[in-house]
């Protein structure tokens, strides 16, 4: 394993840097998902990308010279890498959240706490604008949370693909999109022309679903991906599986390979807590070790499966800033 992919690992099981005010250009802010509110940047380790949330306090500090970030631990240089620009949200992508608010209550989801805005389509349509003068462009990717039902959250989203779609004209960006899923979304989303899903399981441990996503199905999560599988194909649908909430390894291990076998390729994130959410949910730690080792193990699922992460074209599989990613990391 290179010793980058060690070190991305690290930077990850402590979630963020310190960094001085050279850096006040680069910075990017999260709108959804549990980032949310919080400043992030991006370092290129050796082809290796990683985000890192900016920290009051943290065991990396990092200084940035000429595009080059250098991250240092106890006094000495731990990591260095090229600094990447996000183009809105993250590198290569325009990412976009439609409703900054959600009638859900995940636990671990600072979302429903933030009931922040909901873009109009003017302000869809110049973010798009905006990030197509970038020439690294390489997808646009939608997510939202469900701001009155399900279904109608859907029927909006599929609309913002056509306006998004109108906004591109001939230029061939793949548009994916992460929603929580309906009945008629994948159809909807397809028709539409989205090119991928994400509809997230959050954890395949069903007794702790229970507890941290009431209201929310977990057979119709997974009855949602397969049916997302024959619209959209292999290697286009994914869903997030959160680690660090109490789950056992053997349990990730089984739930990975439950999905990989449906055509699904799961996505392991580290929870991150947050400050809304203090006292609401209990997260442990997660160490490098463990996200090695469990991203050792997805990439052997999802080769098993032929499935193949290189084939994604949207969101976090080509981003890889937050996760250790099979092929691409590891
Ligand atoms: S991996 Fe996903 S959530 Fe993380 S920065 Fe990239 S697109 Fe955003």
């Amino acid at each position: 394993m290179e010793s980058s992919v060690r070190k991305k690992a690290e930077l990850i099981e402590t979630g963020g840097v310190t960094v001085d005010s050279s850096f006040a250009p680069y910075k990017s802010k999260a709108t959804a998902g549990p980032g949310a509110g919080l400043e992030s940047i991006f370092v290129n380790i050796d082809g290796h990308r990683v985000r890192l949330g900016v920290r009051q306090a943290s065991r990396f500090s990092a200084t940035i010279d000429d595009g080059i970030v250098v991250i240092s631990a106890e006094g000495k240089e731990f990591a260095r890498g090229r600094l990447e620009q996000p183009i809105c949200h993250c590198p290569k992508q325009v990412y976009i959240t439609v409703s900054e608010r959600c009638v859900f209550d995940c636990k671990f989801c600072p979302v429903p706490k933030l009931q922040g805005k909901v873009k109009s389509d003017e302000e869809i349509r110049q973010i798009v604008r905006d990030g197509l003068r970038s020439p690294e462009l390489s997808a646009i990717s939608i997510t939202s949370g469900v701001w009155k039902t399900p279904a109608e959250e859907a029927r909006k989203v599929a609309r913002v693909v056509r306006l998004i779609r109108q906004e591109l004209g001939d230029r061939d960006v793949p548009i994916g999109v992460s929603i929580y899923a309906t009945d008629e979304s994948s159809e909807l989303l397809k028709e539409a022309g989205a090119a991928e899903v994400k509809y997230n399981i959050e954890t395949v441990d069903r007794e702790i679903f229970e507890k941290v996503c009431p209201g929310l199905s977990f057979d119709y999560i997974v009855k949602s991906l397969e049916h997302a599988v024959e619209v959209f194909g292999r290697n286009h649908v994914f869903s997030n599986i959160l680690i660090g909430m109490g789950e056992s390894d053997d349990t990730v291990i089984k739930g990975m390979e439950m999905l990989a076998i449906k055509g699904v390729i799961p996505i392991l994130r580290k929870t991150n807590p947050h400050p809304l959410r203090a006292g609401e949910i209990k997260i442990e730690p997660v160490s490098a070790a463990r996200l090695l080792k469990l991203a050792t193990e997805q990439r052997r699922i999802i080769e098993k499966y032929g499935l193949d992460a290189k084939k994604a074209l949207t969101g976090c599989i080509p981003c890889t800033g937050c996760d250790i990613t099979p092929i691409l990391d590891l």
